[in-house]
């Protein structure tokens, strides 16, 4: 599934994306599902670039409109499992509008979200997930912005599978992917990520092995975690877990498909 022509990938060393991508390959490759009905989608930056090295048809999309690419595959090939796969900056600025409102209609997407707080490609803006106080190249006394809570965004807008784990949490990430890909529906999967280049570097985050044990020891497994147990730093603490699970929710594409059927008749 990995496109090993194209290697040495563009990530930096220690970036936590590849981990994301790995996780994802082995879910798929676990799934049994066919590869020639997997479509992987992504908009633009450090993560967006996932969509080059996997082996299926796949869409480096313009910034932030990934998930209208995804709707439209989607709407038309109806059969195909469509993947959106990439950043805080690319899907909740730019694509942000996209996001809620293929949310609110329940597309039968996989969101995979790696959020690294920051523009990591365009040199560390601060971006829609920054936490208040972090340190990037636009905001270089302190951001004093409020990040997106992107679970409790998900679920407000009716999402039926919505997740986040960290890096450290591979096993999770991968049984995530693995179940949300037999699930149905709008699927939001929040992976909070280290960049050590541009981020981590700005904010005292030192190695990235000991950004990695920073998750491990700041994170807690809460699945029915309360919207404040789900802003991104509680207590100093990252909320992990499933937080929405739920079946039978129609997807806008049944949806149509039945009101294009009664109008027929
Ligand atoms: Fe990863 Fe940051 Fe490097 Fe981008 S800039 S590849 S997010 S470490």
């Amino acid at each position: 599934l990995l496109r090993t022509d194209r290697l040495p990938h563009v990530w930096c060393p220690g970036c936590g994306i590849g981990i994301v991508l790995n996780a994802f390959l082995r879910a798929f490759i676990r799934s049994k599902m066919d590869p020639n009905k997997l479509v992987v989608v992504s908009g633009i930056g450090c993560t967006g670039r996932a969509a080059g090295y996997v082996n299926v048809d796949s869409f480096h999309t313009t910034h932030g409109r990934g998930i209208p690419f995804a709707v439209g595959i989607k709407f038309a090939r109806p059969d195909l499992n469509v993947v959106v796969f990439s950043g805080d900056g690319d899907l909740f600025a730019i694509g942000g509008n996209h996001f809620v409102n293929a949310a609110r209609r329940n597309h039968d997407l996989l969101i995979i979200a790696v959020n690294n707080f920051t523009y990591g490609m365009t040199g560390g803006q601060h971006g829609p997930t920054t936490p208040t106080g972090a340190y990037t190249t636009t905001t270089p006394y302190g951001n004093p912005d409020r990040p997106f809570n992107i679970p409790h965004l998900a679920i407000s807008l009716g999402a039926p599978y919505v997740a986040r784990w960290t890096t450290y949490h591979v096993n999770q990430i991968q049984n995530s992917i693995y179940h949300a890909l037999h699930k149905k529906g709008f699927r939001v999967i929040e992976i909070i990520s280290q960049c050590p280049t541009v981020y981590g570097r700005r904010n005292d985050m030192k190695t990235p092995l000991e950004m990695m044990h920073y998750f491990q020891k700041n994170s807690v497994r809460k699945d029915d975690a309360s919207f404040e147990e789900l802003e991104l730093s509680y207590n100093g603490k990252i909320v992990v877990g499933v937080f929405r699970d739920v079946q039978g929710i129609p997807t806008y594409e049944e949806r149509y498909e039945d009101i294009i059927r009664r109008a027929r008749k």
